[in-house]
């Protein structure tokens, strides 16, 4: 390994001490992609990928973030946020002509520059049984969009590699010169009520029509909104009627996508659906092999086997929990041994509890936040509680239950108060990716 500069080494410890202090999801979606950029005096300045993710940061992390520093200096040592201008971990690439295409400024909504993962390509992702349709046809359609399958509708549970094939295709499609915009339902959300509130919707459909390949990522959350559905209703005839590709992702089936307005719903399955699966045992072990040549320190062929076994599933779990082994290792300078992943990750921790039991996940929500599970089921109101109390209501519904039942075991609540709690989470999901990315974690291993 090369010698860091210090204001890297610096951040790279502090990030070790943030991946074991903040949820999973968090630290995946907010500092993953954040680098240290220099280091004087006593401010250390981190470099975010994007506006947003800087934004986001200093809004929610700025604390956290300066505590670990400071830990890991051994002096008073405060955080600044700077935006990525080079070609970082992830790059930014703004592609689709964009009338009066200003210099960008933080500040600005519309539209977002489109960023793709770098890590995120066909070459990188692993194929088994689990996926193996869903990366055919995600290559066949990067390889000549609009051609094959059109659209392609691509499903599957939280962290199987969706947005990781969407981000594929839209590098390939944008190395052979083809317009492409990747957007997550919140983006195209954001831009289109943006756009209306500004009086620019003419700007707005002239951006997504002029594409030849549109990548919607995570449209459940299309969801509801009627005037956006409309919006993308009709993007997406545009650009389907002229043979240009359309690609969206969704954490469950066309069937499952509840309010989703019922022409967009069969429209998204008139091409190809394809969905993904649960990695089996073999499928994991590749996975983590391969990100075990990133790692920053020599993972023996045993750990890897023996932390595939765990049933998480998940690709984006397996790949935390592998993260965590070896950023404890390197942090604490211990070899990684079984023995030393069995002690990061207790056999415990790893069990997944049984995803049919509602006090289950009734219990973890308690649990996560802070109060005790049968306080969920009482009367307090206060907004720690009724936040708790909604969350749980939100994951329940997810597991299939009825509005009736739920209100049942979470106090006699009737249904008109779980419709409620429903709606006020789907909001703060469209609007707060912390917030959804803690849904995530939570709602995981109930979803097996
Ligand atoms: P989703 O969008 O389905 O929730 P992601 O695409 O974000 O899931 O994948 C979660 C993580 O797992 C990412 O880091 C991704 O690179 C990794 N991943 C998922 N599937 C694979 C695969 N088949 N091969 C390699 N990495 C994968
Ligand atoms: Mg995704």
């Amino acid at each position: 390994m090369t010698l860091a500069a210090p204001a890297q080494r610096v951040w790279e410890a502090a990030l070790g001490r943030l991946q074991v202090q903040v949820p999973r999801p968090t630290y995946d979606t907010w500092l993953r992609g954040t680098e240290g950029q220099s280091l004087a005096e006593n401010i250390l300045i981190v470099s975010a990928p994007s506006p947003f993710v800087a934004e986001w940061l200093q809004r929610r992390m700025h604390g956290l973030m300066r505590d670990a520093v400071t830990a890991v200096t051994g002096r008073h040592t405060n955080v600044s946020l700077s935006v990525a201008t080079e070609a970082g971990p992830e790059v930014p690439l703004a592609v689709a002509p964009v009338p009066s295409a200003s210099p960008r400024t933080p500040r600005e909504v519309s539209p977002a520059p489109m960023m793709l993962n770098a890590r995120y390509t066909l070459d990188s992702f692993v194929v088994g049984k689990s996926n193996r349709l869903a990366f055919a046809a995600a290559s066949a359609v990067a390889e000549s969009p609009g051609r094959s399958y059109n659209p392609l509708f691509l499903h599957g549970a939280v962290g199987l590699g969706k947005t990781h094939l969407l981000h594929a295709i839209g590098h390939q499609a944008l190395a052979a010169g083809h317009r492409v915009r990747y957007v997550t339902c919140e983006q195209f959300t954001n831009e289109f009520t943006a756009a209306i509130r500004e009086r620019r919707t003419a700007e707005f459909q002239a951006r997504y029509r002029s594409l030849d390949v549109l990548l919607v990522d995570d449209i459940q959350f299309l969801c509801g909104k009627d005037g956006t559905q409309e919006a993308f209703f009709h993007t997406f005839n545009t650009l389907h009627g002229a043979d240009r590709q359309v690609v969206v992702a969704a954490d469950r089936p066309g069937a499952a996508l509840g309010p989703l307005d019922e022409r967009l719903r069969s429209r998204l399955e008139w091409g190809l659906v394809a969905d993904l699966q649960r990695p089996d045992f073999e499928t994991r072990v590749a996975i983590l092999e391969r990100h075990s040549a990133l790692a920053p320190v020599p993972v023996p062929a045993e750990v890897i086997s023996y932390l595939a076994e765990a049933e998480s599933s998940c690709i984006r779990q397996l790949e935390g929990l592998f993260n965590r082994v070896t950023a404890l290792a390197h942090f604490s300078g211990t070899p990684v041994t079984v023995e030393f992943a069995r002690e990061t990750n207790p056999p415990s921790e790893r069990r997944q509890p049984d995803p049919a039991d509602p006090s289950t996940t009734i219990t973890k929500v308690a649990t996560y936040f802070g109060v005790a599970a049968a306080t969920l089921a009482g009367p307090r109101r206060d907004r720690a509680v009724s936040q708790a109390r909604q969350v749980a209501m939100f994951l329940l519904r997810q597991q299939g239950l009825r509005a009736e039942r739920i209100g049942t075991l979470l106090g006699g609540r009737d249904r008109t108060t779980v419709a409620y709690a429903l709606d006020r989470i789907q909001q703060r999901m469209l609007n707060d990716d912390a917030f959804r990315a803690t849904l995530d974690e939570l709602s995981q291993p109930l979803s097996s």
